[in-house]
């Protein structure tokens, strides 16, 4: 089922888990995830950034897409599917185009510009039950092109923000995107504790997840974490089983070049991915 993702995190935050967000990137990938969220049971939520939109011919396509095959491989499990690091342009042609969910970034705005768009989005998602995030404090790193330092986000900004109705809230702790330098200081749990005081009952959003040790990981959903954005790993990881795959010159024995062979032990790995991390953060019998 295409859901929000607003109950589904409501349920995480108060069972002290967190629910997935994977990016897709292509069919096998959106495949690779719906099957092992059904045959874990764990709710899931599909993130697809504009680049990615763009990629798989527009919103309206991956609607279809999604849809299409939670209806033939019978998924059963909650799916959210949701705008990541949306413009204000990009959120209001997501909703349009069917997604359950939308993530509008106004993080490189001032906070009252911020503050006014995300509250214009909130009143549009609430009128047709979708689920909206909103980010304070730009989270480091690249993507899709905005490179980002990582600030932390200010408490009582997140407040602001909490307090106009979002569904959740992706908030600067410290945490990039892509792949952490070997000098990362690690999450900032001081600032982690100060937003989940003041922000309480709403779902906090880490973003960046690929290579943020288990314990920090953990810690940070015992500090009010209930979805966890993780886009880079399974790159990695298709990335290093297709080319394990060529270079033992797999693709050049019988019909390997079959692209159904040819992409198998990468998606294989993208399974394997996803499993560890719903494991990790512990939706996993929770759908
Ligand atoms: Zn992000």
């Amino acid at each position: 089922m295409l859901v929000s993702a607003k109950e589904m995190l409501q349920k995480a935050k108060e069972g002290h888990y967190a629910v997935g967000q994977f990016n897709i990137n292509n069919l096998e990938w959106t495949k690779a995830i719906l099957q092992t969220a059904e045959e874990l049971k764990s709710p899931v939520i599909l993130g697809v950034s504009e680049g990615a939109g763009k990629y798989m011919c527009g919103y309206t396509t991956i609607v279809g897409m999604v849809k299409g095959m939670i209806d033939e491989l019978g998924i059963t499990v909650p799916v959210a599917l949701h705008l990541d690091h949306g413009s204000y342009e990009g959120a209001k042609a997501c909703i349009a185009a069917g997604f359950s969910s939308v993530m509008f970034d106004g993080s490189h705005y001032p906070i009252e510009e911020n503050i006014a768009k995300t509250k214009e989005l909130v009143e549009t998602c609430e009128k047709l039950g979708l689920s909206i995030e909103a980010e304070v404090g730009s989270i480091g790193g690249e993507e899709d092109g905005v490179v980002g330092m990582g600030e932390c986000a200010d408490p009582n900004e997140c407040k602001m923000i909490a307090d106009l109705g979002v569904s959740m809230l992706a908030a600067g702790i410290g945490n990039i995107h892509g792949k952490y330098p070997a000098n990362w200081p690690g999450l900032r749990f001081d600032v982690l504790e100060e937003i989940s005081k003041k922000v309480g009952a709403m779902p906090l959003v880490l973003h960046g997840g690929t290579g943020i040790p288990a314990e920090m990981i953990q810690k940070a959903i015992a500090l009010g974490v209930s979805k966890i954005n993780v886009n880079t790993e399974c790159q990695l990881a298709f990335a290093a089983a297709t080319r394990k795959y060529v270079e033992e010159g797999k693709d050049l024995e019988g019909k390997g070049f079959d692209p159904r062979k040819l992409l198998a032990p990468g998606v294989a790995a993208i399974k394997a991915t996803v499993k560890e991390k719903m494991e990790l953060f512990g939706s996993v019998g929770k759908a």
